[in-house]
């Protein structure tokens, strides 16, 4: 599965739960900086093997 991103073709490793839109698949390098923002979590696909990024919430 890739990530969700527009121009993105990275492949997905987390799901992001967005309070205010659906949630989406996304890279971990696009799950860090949307988990920068208020109220979103990013966590990992059950199928990866990806430790949450430094810094998210
Ligand atoms: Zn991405």
């Amino acid at each position: 599965m890739d990530c969700s991103e527009d121009g993105c073709s990275s492949e997905a490793a987390f799901r992001l739960h967005v309070p205010w839109g659906d949630d989406r698949v996304v890279c971990a390098g696009h799950a860090r900086v949307e988990s920068q923002k208020e109220g979103v979590v990013a966590k990992p696909l059950d199928a990866a093997d990806e430790r949450l990024p430094d810094g998210a919430a």
